[in-house]
């Protein structure tokens, strides 16, 4: 296997977790019977140039051309989206003359943002069903995979763009050096790109193993990010820690060269964490297999346990991340009952790979679980809340990463 960005065959393994399917392909009842894709999800480093990555068992287009995934149904992201409109409008003076391009601008839940405010803009989104309804609420969207072509077009067409916004597509691109000298091609020569993406350091230092699916092939550091925006004319100039997705980083970059090097102390900070951490070198990737099989056990422990006193377990959530838990642990309908979603499209199907049955978040109320097994751990203090009347009969919400806690 070669590195997806710098081509070398030097690799060595950082996580294995097994064969696993589509962490978004939720069954409907009568596929239970039916027989069931399942790829390898073994992630590795590059000795070279050290980033951490998963070989492309599925394409991009079986993955993305139909997504499930709306932007939209999360109230959260939109403030998100709304928030950092505001920001770059005002840090990059933006107006009429600016042009902004979003990269997967899924059902344009941002770009509307540029809309209201009256900045020409536009989405390039490969999803042609989330992308029908970005065009519902006014925002141009071209339904294509953006790359050097793509990007060599729309150039030719005018006009170069002021802000590029990559919200977490990064770690989508299989392609990653078409991708970024796309990018390249399309930015005006002072044009400004920001990319959001989960951060490796927090997905070691906090054991998020359950945030690698197949979806996202690289899991970014500052320092690889740096090195491959910097092999394409890119310099990073500022970067901004957010708590999306468990830790994610918003770096700020240009052509290099556009203005004078100046890197901002928050660059030069990450940086030094980063290099405290190893992972300008192989050490700081050696040992983090030995905790995620740990945690697995763990898990397992606390399962069997409750499980042989007769106790009963069910899931809270059903997302991409808690897919990947449970066919790494193993856990299926003999552990975990089943689990509830707010979600209406999940009711009535079933988890991939490990067939556990979805139901309505009322649920938990009829079943009277003992424990509530809680799947996205990211939105633990907001679903403990939600969560607060299975006290009323003495339940405990349990909690696996980063470590297993039950409260
Ligand atoms: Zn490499």
């Amino acid at each position: 296997m070669s590195c997806r960005f710098c081509g070398s065959a030097e690799s060595r393994p950082f996580v294995d977790l097994g064969m696993s399917p589509l962490c978004e392909s939720f069954l409907a009842p009568d596929a239970l019977d039916r027989m069931e894709p399942f790829y390898p999800l073994s992630v590795f480093v590059c000795s070279r140039c050290f980033l951490v990555q998963l070989a492309e068992y599925v394409s991009p287009e079986e993955i993305f051309r139909e997504y499930a995934y709306f932007s939209s149904y999360s109230d959260s992201w939109l403030a998100h989206a709304a928030s950092y409109t505001r920001a770059m409008t005002e840090r990059f003076a933006l107006d009429g003359r600016s042009f902004v391009v979003e990269l997967a601008s899924n059902d344009g839940y941002l770009l509307r943002n540029f809309v209201s405010r009256g900045i020409p803009c536009l989405g390039i989104e490969p999803a042609a069903n989330v992308a029908n309804a970005a065009a519902a609420v006014g925002v141009p969207t071209l339904v294509e995979f953006f790359g050097r072509r793509c990007a060599a077009e729309l150039a030719a067409r005018g006009p170069s763009a002021d802000l590029i916004v990559g919200n977490n597509v990064l770690a989508q691109v299989p392609d990653l050096n078409d991708f970024v000298a796309g990018i390249s091609l399309l930015l005006a020569p002072h044009g400004i790109v920001t990319l959001e993406f989960p951060h490796l350091l927090e997905l070691i230092d906090r054991n998020q193993f359950d945030t690698i699916y197949h979806e996202h092939f690289s899991y970014f550091s500052l320092l690889a990010t740096e090195r491959i925006l910097g092999a394409h004319g890119l310099e990073v100039f500022d970067v901004e820690t957010l708590s999306s997705h468990g830790g994610s980083l918003r770096v700020f970059a240009r052509h290099a060269g556009a203005e004078p090097p100046v890197a901002g102390a928050a660059v030069e900070a990450l940086r030094k964490r980063e290099c405290e951490a190893k992972l300008d070198s192989l050490a700081g990737y050696e040992g983090y297999a030995q905790r995620v099989a740990e945690t697995k056990r763990n898990l397992l422990a606390f399962l069997i346990e409750a499980k042989r006193a007769g106790r009963s377990v069910a899931g809270y959530g059903a997302p991409g991340k808690g897919n990947t838990l449970l066919n790494y642990c193993g856990i299926r309908s003999d552990f975990l009952d089943f689990t509830v979603d707010r979600n209406p499209y999940k009711h009535g199907r079933f988890l991939p790979g490990t067939h556990i049955p979805i139901f309505p978040v009322e649920r938990i109320r009829e079943a009277r679980p003992d424990f509530i097994l809680i799947l996205p751990w990211n939105l633990r203090r907001e679903i403990a809340e939600q969560l607060s009347y299975v006290r009323e009969w003495g339940a405990r919400l349990v909690v696996p990463i980063p470590e297993l806690e039950v409260f």
